[in-house]
């Protein structure tokens, strides 16, 4: 999708915030410094329009990014941080996970992964999570510019198996620095709208 116009509509508290358009969503997850606003960024041609490295923690929010007035993504708040109180952790899981189990224009999750790393815990507790809803979801493996290409399927493997992937479920290299696997991202998200 060629992109040039996004709106950024809403910074949501609570469900009575969600907007109303009916235009599909798509959810963007990952963990805490993982890339997602750098990906989000580079998919709607923007350079600072979704906060790189925000600090986490303060009010949590899911914002609500209208893009060619065709879907909405859902920017949620990075998953494990410490530094989040226990009842800010609850506070954030409740709100999130009402969101995504219950809302119905909910086409897939986005969930961004850091191709250098295994999968984390918390990056497996969130796909598991996911699949348990059945939730269409999109593996994103992100700073792909930051390994050998020659490394690239090795590394795919290894996210594949960690994660224990439904075969559904594309896994798509990208880098946010270099553009690549942008057109593939949004053809997966296209195909799902
Ligand atoms: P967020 O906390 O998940 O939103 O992560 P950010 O988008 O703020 O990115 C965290 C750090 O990783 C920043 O310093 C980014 O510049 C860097 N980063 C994000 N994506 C890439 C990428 O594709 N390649 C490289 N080399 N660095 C990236």
């Amino acid at each position: 999708m060629k992109v040039n116009n996004v709106e950024m509509v809403i910074s949501a508290v609570g469900p009575k915030q969600y907007p109303e358009d009916g235009l599909p969503e798509f959810a963007l997850a990952g963990r805490s410094n993982v890339g997602k606003s750098s990906f989000i960024n580079r998919m709607i041609g923007r350079k600072s329009m979704a906060r790189i490295s925000s600090k986490p923690g303060k009010t949590q929010t899911l914002n609500f990014y209208k893009i060619e007035e065709q879907l909405f993504f859902v920017d949620v708040p990075g998953y494990g941080y410490a530094k989040v109180s226990k009842t800010e952790r609850e506070a954030w899981g409740k709100m999130i996970e009402q969101y995504l189990t219950g809302r119905s224009i909910l086409k897939a999750v986005v969930q961004i992964i850091d191709i250098r790393h295994e999968p984390t815990d918390d990056d497996c507790m969130m796909y598991d999570f996911l699949k348990h809803y059945n939730i269409p979801t999109i593996v994103i493996a992100t700073k792909a510019d930051k390994i050998k290409k020659g490394n690239y399927e090795k590394h795919k493997k290894i996210i594949k198996e960690v994660l224990d992937m439904d075969p559904n479920d594309p896994l798509i290299l990208f880098s946010s620095e270099k553009g690549m696997g942008m057109e593939q991202a949004w053809a997966e998200i296209e195909k799902r709208m």
